[in-house]
């Protein structure tokens, strides 16, 4: 796992991502990170990474992940992130890569339910269990068949069937950050997470909505930005 085509696609004295070190890869026995980012850029979509060998594994999923185990949910491979980037929200500058805005829709920690996960992803079978906030139980990562240069990079996201499945539109009804319970409109408004770490000094403990949004309104204005010119 390298982060050298996360760190050329991006430069970080611009954009506020984690610019990230490979960690050393954690002992089995240690929980794993999961997180699912949403992220409007040119489209919206949600990106959905696993903690492996000390970088997220990521895909990006269009449409977002469904309960319904009947539902296939295209997932597209892309490069693997820093560890850091699992507590990123805030707003990528426009014009950068990825540009727009970016929410912690859900995490919590994954268990692999293969011995050889580095098999499951090579063969492209790839079962595994969330303990997340949103999502939880069993789920399978399929390769499926792309198209042209990203063929091997495209990939189906399923649900299993357990307890955990369900026809509930999850995408819709939990639309918010699990973090600080914003919705996407109002990360973007606010311009990330700098205005409760300021209003706090602790990002951690943060404001009740209903002071948020006071804290934005005496936030200093940002100049008015030119046309959006946003890639993903
Ligand atoms: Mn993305």
């Amino acid at each position: 796992m390298t982060l050298k085509e996360y760190q050329k696609k991006r430069r970080f004295g611009i954009t506020p991502e984690p610019a990230g070190k490979s960690a050393p890869a954690k002992k089995q026995s240690s929980p794993r990170l999961y997180v699912i980012q949403k992220h409007r850029a040119t489209s919206l979509h949600y990106d959905f990474r696993l903690e492996w060998n000390g970088t997220l594994l990521s895909w990006a999923v269009p449409k977002g992940p469904s309960l319904d185990p009947s539902v296939k949910r295209l997932a597209m491979q892309v490069e693997d992130h820093p560890v850091e980037y699992a507590s990123f929200e805030g707003t990528i500058p426009e014009g950068e890569y990825g540009g727009g805005t970016v929410m912690v829709w859900d995490q919590g920690t994954w268990t692999p339910e293969q011995d050889d996960v580095a098999a499951a992803l090579q063969r492209g079978d790839f079962k595994f269990s969330l303990q997340g906030k949103k999502l939880q139980g069993s789920w399978v990562l399929v390769r499926t068949r792309g198209y042209g240069s990203r063929a091997d990079k495209s990939w189906l996201l399923i649900k299993h069937r357990d307890a955990y499945a369900s026809t509930k539109d999850i995408a819709a009804e939990e639309p918010r950050s699990i973090v600080s319970k914003r919705l996407l409109a109002e990360i973007a408004q606010e311009g990330g997470g700098d205005v409760e770490k300021a209003a706090t000094g602790d990002p951690m403990s943060q404001p009740p909505a209903s002071k948020r949004s006071k804290v934005a309104a005496a936030a200093p204005k940002k100049p008015p930005k030119k046309p959006r010119k946003r890639s993903s």
